[in-house]
């Protein structure tokens, strides 16, 4: 979500004049879009500062995003360079406040305003023009799980409306794009108004968008399972452009975990939504979030884990150490894990899931399969793009048959845990 937050304050900058560079040197304003999940995360922050050194005091110097909802007044006090500290509610309000920065006063925004930023955002154009698109749908969250910031910084959740959702999307449509991926910290819990009054869910939101023509890929992320309905598991059966793949997170494989963190469902709920979406899709990817050494896992919780790992097969999946985060409840659990004994399992999690990773990936073995092309490789004329199950795929683009944003057909021959790599078969579009 911060690289479509990025994209969007980049966009809204245009209009004082400004365009994007990746050279700090030649740069008079650095943005830096924050993230607060976790501490390492959050900790990036003032060590990138701080690598600004020799050139901070000449620039201005915005931090936006969750660190700058959640630390606030602290940002300035502890990086004096620092002119203007923003949250992801109030971002619509960066150009105004960039033409007032003079080095001498600084602004803290940081209130959830009354006013919808996505009202006042300008029109979409990507200054970029990739054929892969986010589209932020849905935003914050009610859930309140006992180790995340999210319902915090983001604040509560918020579904945009199906109408604003489709012309944002014919926009992107119209610069080029032919997949978008719907974005949400919840996204499965969308409920924004229908293109016909009513509620939209998301499974009609994603019906609605398939219409669209030049929309050729639909993907969604992330979801929590309690919002995971019957339409949307038979939207993966019935809508074409929708991708066979879902990031389910459960974080752990053990109830008594799961209730601590306040998850609001049982690991047998999860297996019984899995099975649901096999059924309706038996090819899908399924991918997860995991955290190891929550407060309270013991050995056997954690052997749990594995257990459903093993059982579910993913074809993908993010893990980390569990991160006490200031103002969370769980920060303040009794029986904190050490650092040593979360990283061993996390160890021992990540081993097991890329070996599922590489089994998922050997089924493509010797298919031709469809790839959507994203960008450049690194070799000489070499592209790169994604399958419909996510999987990155190398090829040699052959008498320069296909350009990015092209469809093409590839014949996998090697496999390795992060990407794939094959032969250009037929330029299919
Ligand atoms: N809404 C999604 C997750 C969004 S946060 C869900 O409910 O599953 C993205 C991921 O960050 C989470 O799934 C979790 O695995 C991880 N995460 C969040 N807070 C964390 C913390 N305090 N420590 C470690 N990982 C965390
Ligand atoms: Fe965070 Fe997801 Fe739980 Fe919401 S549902 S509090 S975003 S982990």
């Amino acid at each position: 979500m911060n690289v479509y937050d990025s994209e969007r304050i980049m966009e809204s900058l245009s209009e004082n004049g400004y365009k994007q560079t990746n050279n700090l040197n030649e740069s008079d304003l650095i943005i830096f879009n924050t993230c607060h999940i976790r501490e390492k995360a959050a900790e990036k922050l003032y060590s990138d500062i701080g690598r600004l050194k020799k050139i901070r005091k000449e620039k201005k110097i915005i931090v936006a995003g969750c660190v700058a909802q959640a630390e606030d007044k602290e940002i300035i006090q502890r990086m004096p360079e620092v002119d203007l500290v923003i949250g992801p509610q109030t971002y619509h309000k960066i150009p105004e406040l960039v033409s007032k920065l003079n080095k001498k006063i600084k602004y803290v925004e940081t209130d959830f305003p009354i006013e919808n930023k996505f009202d006042l955002l300008k029109e979409r154009v990507r200054s970029e023009k990739k054929p892969s698109a986010f589209l932020t749908i849905q935003e914050g969250c009610d859930k309140f799980c006992t180790f995340c910031v999210v319902p915090y910084t983001r604040g509560a959740e918020y579904s945009r409306t199906a109408k604003e959702l489709v012309e944002e999307t014919k926009q992107l449509l119209s610069q080029g794009v032919s997949e978008i991926t719907l974005l949400g910290q919840n996204v499965n819990a969308y409920h924004g108004e229908g293109l016909n009054g009513g509620i939209s869910n998301l499974a009609n939101l994603i019906y609605e968008l398939s219409k669209l023509a030049g929309l050729e890929r639909i993907r969604y992320t992330t979801n929590h399972p309690v919002d995971v309905n019957q339409e949307l598991i038979d939207a993966h059966r019935d809508i074409k452009k929708l991708m066979p793949y879902i990031h389910l997170p459960i974080q752990s494989g053990s109830n008594r975990i799961l209730k601590l963190m306040n998850r609001k469902h049982t690991c047998e709920e999860y297996i019984e939504i899995i099975e649901k979406i096999r059924n309706a899709r038996s090819d899908i990817a399924l991918s997860s979030d995991f955290i190891t050494g929550f407060p309270g896992e013991t050995d056997k919780d954690f052997e749990l884990t594995i257990d459903l790992v093993k059982k579910i097969k993913y074809a993908q999946a993010y893990s980390f150490n569990y991160s006490p985060r200031p103002g969370t409840p769980s920060a303040d659990y009794e029986k904190q894990i050490p650092q040593n004994i979360k990283s061993e399992r996390l160890k021992l999690l990540q081993d097991i899931l890329k070996q599922q990773q590489l089994e998922f990936n050997d089924q493509s073995k010797g298919k031709i399969i469809s790839i959507l092309v994203e960008r450049k490789g690194r070799e000489i004329n070499q592209l790169v793009g994604k399958t419909p199950y996510m999987q990155s795929v190398f090829f040699k683009n052959i008498e320069n048959k296909s350009k990015i944003g092209d469809f093409v057909d590839v014949k996998i021959d090697t496999i390795k845990v992060n990407n794939l790599s094959g032969e250009l078969v037929e330029y299919s579009r």
